[in-house]
């Protein structure tokens, strides 16, 4: 059986925050504020995967009401969340995400963080995708405030 998720994720971006994709810490003035370490693209990459396979939300799982989580690695999440995925007997076959920001440029980091994922998700880099756009300077997105991600991943049994 294959099927597929949906996953989607947006952070305001502030002063003083670590600006991290999948892990991987980009040097930017401001990065994602969020109760964990902000990966939203980590975050849109657990929704995906929760959906495909019916398991819960990340919200669910990993409440922003609970300290258990102030400040937690949002990778070591999504290993938690991919064990589950695999305890359920999915495996994933791919992975495909849109990150949209009016800055950083996410190109000259693309190969890292699609390994970055691959790493944890346990398959070979061709099978995790990711590209950047902009949001044409429009909204609040376009003005720099917030980064938003959308994930879809598909599984197989
Ligand atoms: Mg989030």
């Amino acid at each position: 059986m294959i099927r597929i998720g949906i996953g989607y994720d947006l952070h305001r971006l502030e002063v003083k925050r670590k600006f991290i994709l999948a892990g991987i810490e980009i040097p930017y003035p401001k990065g994602e504020e969020g109760h964990s370490d902000g990966d939203v693209l980590a975050h849109a990459v657990c929704d995906a995967l929760l959906g495909a396979s019916a398991l819960g939300d990340i919200g669910e799982l990993f409440p922003p009401s609970s300290l258990k989580w102030k400040g937690a690695d949002s990778m070591k999440l999504l290993q938690d969340v991919y064990s589950r995925v695999k305890q359920s007997g999915w495996k994933l076959v791919n992975l495909d995400c849109v990150i949209v920001c009016e800055k950083p440029k996410i190109l000259p980091y693309r190969e890292v963080i699609r390994q970055s994922l691959a790493d944890v998700l346990e398959v070979t880099i061709e099978r995790v995708f990711i590209k950047g756009k902009t949001s044409e300077g429009l909204g609040p997105i376009g003005k720099g405030k917030a980064i938003e991600v959308f994930a879809q991943c598909l599984l197989e049994s």
